[in-house]
């Protein structure tokens, strides 16, 4: 390589170096000179390497090359950048000295590993290569510097295969199945019962491998190989997986990826060796305790590629005293170094061990509980730091269901068998065992355990599509179970008495087949593998102890309050449970959709137009259609009265002491008839069928079946009905015309007469139309009955000696006139029951402000108002002009993927536009009342990133369904901190 002929980088001359220790244009950094801080320039691996190496803890020698070199590469258009490649020479010279090895030197051969890493970790990049600067000169130097040919030899046949699949973009197959036809045919089991002899035959064949499909001899030069393993990194960053991944994760493309050449060193010289994996801490369960696998005389990736099942690492401790002892306390150092749970990697050569990588390590959601209250225990963190090292999603994770162990008992003759509890919760699922069916199968609408012998990247949008995650092979560290815990899958890992049979798309387990697309069960938190569906429970919140900690501790920092979303007692309980400070909001119409209530609530509808005209009348005027309509709305509603008094008085008696705000009737009355194409349809065929036992025949189609029967019998009676096009003569034959007929004319009437009413009632866009405060100003008498229900339901409750606290909302006010004339309405209700029972009632009373002009007028609504409540639903419906059912159905999802809208904005506040909105909301309306209550209702109120942005505008309180009020809690305390954190800097 020519190294002269150009000039000595002049970037490295006017270097100013950063207080993290880069340099302008610097575009390869040794171990030594790079730190922590660094991994925006030297990738998370390389970064972490660097730390190690100035920790003065055992790493091999190396360098690495820049993120900005990617960029670099890129920009010339994927060639090296001036200066790169001497740079890489100039940087395996000072190797070569470090090591007292030469580069390709036959007699003392210096070997490395070429080992991608951007600053997060992702799939798609490019695999580690191991041993590059073999060939076979220097494999024989190998030999002759350790007299193990069979080392040499493995090492050798390794390199080929990673190098032709990784960088050349051979297939995987194209190694493996020779490889495995010569473990058959020598009746090898394992990779370490071949001799050196068929290594170095084996080794061989695949180069000729790799000429026959590339055409081209396999590359010698050791530089040569360097160059293309380079390369290969690069290109990797924009391959496909790896862009597509940035893409749905939102990861910025022009990060690019560092590449990081580290001397080999060998954990396959014999049983002295080895290489393993290893977790600070418990990652399932969090517990302070050495977790890890390892295997002797092996490299790299074969305990995570599940090759062979690798030792616990306790195991070590016996194997390996010495090494184990200073394994334990570089292990704690790291962790303490990083003041976080580490993944580590390491490799034992001889007896002397190597650290490869560190990296904060993946956890469940149970273990990053207890890991940040454990570690605030322990005086590592302070309670905030501690916060924040919880992902509020994580908390959902953990109040998932799990599996009823009873169930487990008695379904104990259905246990496949057992596999590692890789990672925890309970799975029920359609067994599939391709990732690309599971997908299908998920689209189809059907859970899915994807089942594999073991997974590799190429899984993960299978992974992706599943509910959880068996495979057959591979440990707690394999690519399944890290995947699979990240994704807060449940997985259960090498299974190994499973047979997984791609081909004929099934399983075997015993005597026992699984076929694809049969239910089974899977424990991620025992490992137990079933057949059939286990019915689950749902997790105790009580027993999550360390998550009480944690949240008592978020409740001390947050400023929101987190209210609940319920509309049933039960819903309250749970909600207050879970550390609701109150119902934020109560859909008072859930409680009309119950079965046995419907039919008085439609009694109620149908009359509501009718009556409200003829109560406005006198009794003179009105018609005994009127008295009619009047008699049964009043009855009606008196018996909704009766039922919305106890709804209430249960929801009080939950929340006793604490707020509970019950909006009054929102949605279009529409929604609780049947549908207005049902009933044509119904009266359609009513009138088909009449017409036709009528006989547009002129006949009695009854009497024209009993004719026939008694000629030809019920069979052929019945074929020659459906000739004469009659109806299904079976049902008719069992009704007698003469009794048939009057039922059928009534049920005719009463269908049409439901279809008048709900035609009259029909809307265009029922969502914008008579709904909400709108529909209370046209039907006061619903306003004055859910007036009386609560506070007839909040007086009883009183009565027991408990503290009902009601808030009665008005929703979907645009303009102050409604709110005002709806408080009216009220106000006198209220008045005359205070009158009647002669005893004060105290309640709140307050609006939503979910149509966008209630925002921009909430200085004048505020007038009339205790409290307002974002009910961000409506608004992001409003203020996008989108229906939201016809939008995720159809276009939003497409919206998101083509990044014409960052987020679905029905999961996420957009901030940006509605966000605007509600912040006009709260200063206008606290420019009118300056301690006018505030919350948020929709389901932006369980949302962590809307909850930060809630607490930044001020509110009072979010609102949320019940499982997520623990999230909030945390997400809230999160957003306090970092509110603090920025107003500090
Ligand atoms: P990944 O990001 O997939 O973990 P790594 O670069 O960490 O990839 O490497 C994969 C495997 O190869 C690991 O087990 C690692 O310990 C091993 N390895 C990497 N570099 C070396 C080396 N220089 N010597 C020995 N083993 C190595
Ligand atoms: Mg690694
Ligand atoms: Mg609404």
């Amino acid at each position: 390589m020519a190294t002269t002929a150009r000039k000595p980088r002049k970037t490295a001359a006017k270097a100013s170096a950063a207080k993290d220790g880069t340099q302008d244009g610097k575009l390869i950094y040794t171990f030594a000179e790079g730190n922590a801080s660094m991994r925006s320039t030297l990738g998370g691996k390389g970064a972490g390497l660097a730390e190690m190496t100035n920790a003065g803890l055992p790493v091999p020698p190396g360098f690495t090359i820049t993120t900005q070199a990617c960029n670099a590469y890129y920009e010339a258009g994927k060639e090296m950048p001036p200066g790169l490649w001497d740079d890489v020479v100039a940087h395996m010279r000072k190797l070569e000295q470090q090591t007292g090895k030469g580069f390709g030197d036959p007699a003392n051969p210096l070997l490395v590993s070429v080992r991608s890493g951007a600053a997060f970790s992702m799939p798609g990049m490019m695999d580690t290569v191991l041993n590059l600067g073999l060939n076979p000169d220097t494999v024989q130097g190998l030999i002759g510097l350790t007299g193990n040919e069979r080392f040499a030899w493995d090492a050798w046949r390794r390199f080929v295969a990673m190098f032709g699949r990784i960088v050349l973009g051979l297939k995987a197959e194209d190694f493996d199945e020779p490889f495995e036809e010569l473990k058959h045919e020598v009746r090898a089991k394992l990779d370490t019962d071949l001799t050196a002899e068929q290594l170095r035959d084996i080794g061989n064949r695949f180069a000729e491998i790799v000429r026959e499909k590339t055409g081209d001899e396999f590359p010698t030069d050791p530089y040569r190989q360097l160059e293309l393993a380079v390369r290969a990194v690069f290109d990797s960053w924009f391959g496909k997986r790896a862009h597509d991944y940035r893409e749905f994760n939102r990861i910025p493309h022009d990060l690019g990826t560092a590449v990081n050449v580290v001397t080999m060193v060998f954990g396959n010289m014999g049983d002295d060796s080895g290489t393993g994996v290893a977790f600070t801490r418990d990652p399932n369960t969090g517990e302070r305790a050495l977790y890890g696998e390892y295997l002797t005389n092996a490299q790299g990736e074969d305990v995570v590629a599940g090759v062979r099942t690798p030792d616990k690492i306790s195991q070590m401790r016996d194997a390996m005293p010495e090494v184990y002892t200073q394994f334990e306390e570089i292990a704690q150092r790291l962790e303490g170094h990083y003041r976080d749970m580490q993944d580590l990697e390491f490799t034992i050569e001889r007896g002397t061990l190597y650290m490869l990588q560190t990296r904060s390590g993946k956890r469940t959601a149970p273990a990053a509980i207890r890991i940040a209250v454990d570690m605030v225990n322990e005086g590592v963190l302070t309670r905030e730091e501690a916060l924040q090292r919880v992902d509020p999603a994580q908390i959902v994770q953990l109040l998932l269901p799990r599996f009823d162990e009873a169930a487990k008992e008695r379904m104990g003759d259905r246990l496949l068998g057992k596999g590692l509890n890789a990672s925890p919760g309970a799975a029920v699922g359609q067994a599939i065992f391709d990732p690309d069916r599971a997908v299908e199968a998920k689209e189809a609408g059907n859970p899915v355990i994807l089942v594999r012998i073991e997974t590799s990247p190429d899984d993960v949008h299978g992974m992706l599509a599943a509910k959880g995650v068996l495979t057959a092979r591979g440990g707690a560290t394999s690519h399944a179970a890290v995947v699979a815990r990240s994704m807060g899958l449940p997985c259960v890992a090498g299974a190994e008495s499973l047979k997984i049979d791609y081909a004929r798309r099934q399983m075997r387990a015993g005597t026992v087949t699984v076929a694809e697309g049969e239910m089974i069960s899977i424990d991620g938190t025992t490992g137990e593998i079933y057949a059939g569906e286990l019915p689950t429970i749902e997790a105790r919140f009580e027993d999550e102890h360390e998550l009480a900690t944690l949240l008592s501790w978020a409740d001390d920092v947050r400023r929101l309050q987190v209210w609940a979303n319920a509309d049933y007692p039960r819903d309250a309980e749970r909600a207050r449970a879970f550390g609701a400070q109150g119902i934020g909001l109560c859909r008072t119409e859930h409680m009309f959709f119950e079965e046995d209530r419907l039919p008085t609530v439609r009694r109620m509808i149908l009359n509501a137009h009718t009556a409200t005209a003829a109560r406005a009348k006198s009794d003179s005027e009105r018609t005994d259609e009127d008295r009619e309509a009047l008699a049964t709305f009043d009855a009606a509603l008196a018996e909704l009265e009766k039922l919305q008094t106890d709804d209430f008085a249960g929801l009080f008696r939950a929340m006793d002491g604490l707020p509970v705000v019950i909006r009054l009737i929102d949605p279009p009355l529409h929604e609780f008839l049947p549908s207005y194409e049902e009933l044509v349809a119904d009266v359609t065929r009513l009138r088909t069928t009449l017409d036709l036992t009528a006989g547009s025949l002129g006949v009695d189609a009854g009497l024209v079946q009993q004719g026939l029967v008694k000629l030809f019998g019920t069979k052929d009676a019945a074929r020659a009905m459906r000739k004469l096009g009659l109806s299904d003569p079976e049902p008719a034959l069992q009704r007698s015309p003469a009794t048939d007929r009057p039922a059928l004319e009534a049920e005719l009437a009463e269908r049409e007469e439901l279809l008048h009413a709900v035609e009259a009632m029909r809307e265009q866009n029922p969502m914008l139309g008579l709904r909400g405060v709108r529909l209370g100003l046209m039907v006061p008498d619903v306003v004055k009955m859910q007036t009386r229900a609560i506070l007839a339901g909040a007086a009883r409750v009183a009565a027991e000696g408990l503290t009902p606290l009601p808030e009665i909302m008005i929703p979907l006010v645009g303009h102050v006139n409604e709110l005002r004339e709806t408080r009216q309405i009220l106000e006198a209700e209220v008045a005359r029951i205070v009158e009647a029972s002669g005893q004060q009632v105290n309640y709140k009373f307050g609006t939503m402000i979910e149509v966008p002009r209630g925002a921009l007028t909430a200085d004048e609504i505020a007038e009339h108002a205790e409290f307002f409540s974002f009910g961000t639903n409506d608004l992001t419906q409003m203020g996008f002009g989108y229906s939201r059912d016809d939008a995720e159905g159809k276009f939003l999802m497409q919206y998101v993927d083509r990044k014409i809208l960052p987020e679905n904005p029905f999961q996420v506040l957009d901030v940006g536009g509605i966000g605007q909105l509600v912040r006009m909301g709260v200063e206008k309306g606290r420019a009118t009342k300056k301690d006018l209550k505030i919350g948020i209702c929709g389901e932006h109120g369980g949302d962590p990133q809307s909850i930060a942005f809630c607490h930044e505008v001020g509110l009072n309180y979010v609102s949320c369904s019940p499982f997520r009020v623990p999230v909030a809690r945390l997400a809230a305390a999160q957003a306090a901190i970092a509110s603090t954190e920025t107003r500090d800097k």
